[in-house]
C-alpha cells in the first residue's frame, strides 16, 4: 500500500467516515460489471463529503462519484483510488408546499413515492428509472416525454475545492442526457430542489402504474444491464436501427444486445467490461455501415 493510501485510511477512522477497501465494483452496478477500488466511502453528511474532496485532493489520490451505478460501465480492473457512493447514508427527502427537496443520494423511486404521498405532480415519468436523484441530475434523466429538466428548481454541490455552491435550474444547462456536470465531474452533486404542482393523488399514482407496466412490458428487467446503451439520435430510435441491422441477440461472451429490446445490451451472467465494450464497437461499426447513423454511448465508462 502507497503512503497516501495508508494516510487516506487512516483519515476515514479519525473522521467517522464509513468505508470499505478493495470494493468489487461490480456489487455496485446495475451492470453487474467492474473490478475493484482502493476505496468505497459511503458519507453521511455534507460535510464529509468536503472532507473527503479535499483529503483526496491534498493526497493526489484519484476521486469518482457513485450514485446506483445505473447508467455506468466499469473497467474489469476497476478504478484506481476512492469511489465515493452517495447512497442511503445521504438521502433525506423533505416536502414543503409544492417544494421537494433531498439528499443527492435518495433513490430516485424514493423522491417520486414521496411526491406522490404529498399529493405533488410532475415525477411520475422517473418512477421505475433505477438511479439515484443525484445521478438522475447528472444524466438528466427522462422517459415517456418528461425529464428532470421540466421539474428541477436548483441544486447545490460540492466543488472539487471542499465549497458547497447552488445553481438555479437554468445555471445547470440541462439538455438531452446532459448537464453542467457533464461539464464538471469533480463537482459532487449534494441537493437538488424540485417545484411541483398539486394534484389529486389517484391521477398520479395511476399513471405511475401505467408508466412502470409499460417499462415491465417493454424491458429485459430478467437481466443486468445499465438501460439504454445508447442515446436516440436524433430523427431516430437507436433500437429500431440496431433491429434493422440485424443484430438483435448479438453477443461477445455473456453480453447480448437484448432479445426484448435492442436499445439494451445486457449482462447474461458472467459478461466482462470487455466483452461489453466489444460488443458496443459491433453495433456501432455495424449501424454507421448499413445506415450512416453513428450510435453515441449513453452508458458511461469509468474511468
Ligand atoms: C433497467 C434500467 C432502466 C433505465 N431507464 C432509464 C430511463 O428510462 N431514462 C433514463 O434517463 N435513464 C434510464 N436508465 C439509466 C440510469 O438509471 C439513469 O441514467 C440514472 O439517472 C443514473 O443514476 P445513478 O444514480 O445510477 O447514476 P450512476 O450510474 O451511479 O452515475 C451516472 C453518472 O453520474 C455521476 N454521478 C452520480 N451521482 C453523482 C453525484 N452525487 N455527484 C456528481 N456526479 C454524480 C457519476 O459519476 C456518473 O458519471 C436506466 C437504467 C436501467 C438499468
Amino acid at each position: 500500500m502507497t503512503d497516501s493510501i495508508l494516510l487516506l485510511k487512516d483519515f476515514f477512522e479519525k473522521n467517522g467516515i464509513r468505508f470499505k477497501e478493495n470494493e468489487l465494483l461490480k456489487r455496485h452496478t446495475t451492470f453487474q460489471i467492474g473490478g475493484p477500488c482502493d476505496f468505497m466511502v459511503f458519507p453521511s453528511t455534507s460535510k464529509q463529503i468536503a472532507a473527503v474532496i479535499t483529503e483526496c485532493r491534498r493526497l493526489i489520490i484519484p476521486l469518482y462519484f457513485l450514485g446506483k451505478g445505473s447508467d455506468l460501465l466499469v473497467s474489469d480492473d476497476g478504478l484506481p483510488g476512492v469511489v465515493m457512493q452517495l447512497g442511503s447514508s445521504y438521502s433525506k427527502i423533505i416536502v414543503r408546499g409544492n417544494e421537494l427537496e433531498c439528499e443527492a443520494g435518495a433513490s430516485l423511486s424514493a423522491v417520486c413515492y414521496a411526491a406522490y404521498e404529498n399529493g405533488l405532480t410532475g415525477l411520475e415519468f422517473a418512477w421505475g428509472i433505477p438511479g439515484s436523484a443525484g445521478g438522475a441530475l447528472f444524466m438528466n434523466a427522462g422517459a415517456y416525454g418528461g425529464e428532470i429538466k421540466d421539474v428541477i428548481s436548483g441544486a447545490e454541490h460540492i466543488t472539487d475545492e471542499g465549497l458547497t455552491e447552488k445553481r438555479s435550474a437554468d445555471q445547470l444547462c440541462l439538455s438531452y442526457r446532459h448537464s453542467f456536470y457533464s461539464e464538471h465531474p469533480g463537482c459532487c452533486i449534494s441537493k437538488l430542489y424540485f417545484s411541483l404542482k398539486p394534484a389529486p393523488k389517484e391521477g398520479i399514482k395511476a399513471k405511475m402504474d401505467d408508466l412502470m407496466e409499460r417499462r415491465k412490458s417493454k424491458q429485459p428487467l430478467e437481466f443486468a444491464s445499465a438501460g439504454s446503451t445508447f442515446k436516440r439520435p436524433p430523427g431516430h430510435y437507436a433500437a429500431a436501427l440496431i433491429e434493422q441491422c440485424g443484430l438483435k441477440g448479438r453477443s461477445v461472451g455473456d453480453a447480448q444486445v437484448s432479445e426484448k429490446h435492442s436499445g439494451f445490451l445486457i449482462n447474461r451472467g458472467n459478461a466482462s467490461c470487455k466483452d461489453v465494450e466489444q460488443l458496443i464497437q459491433i453495433v456501432q461499426e455495424e449501424v454507421e455501415k448499413q445506415t450512416g447513423c453513428r450510435l453515441e454511448c449513453e452508458v458511461r465508462k469509468l474511468p
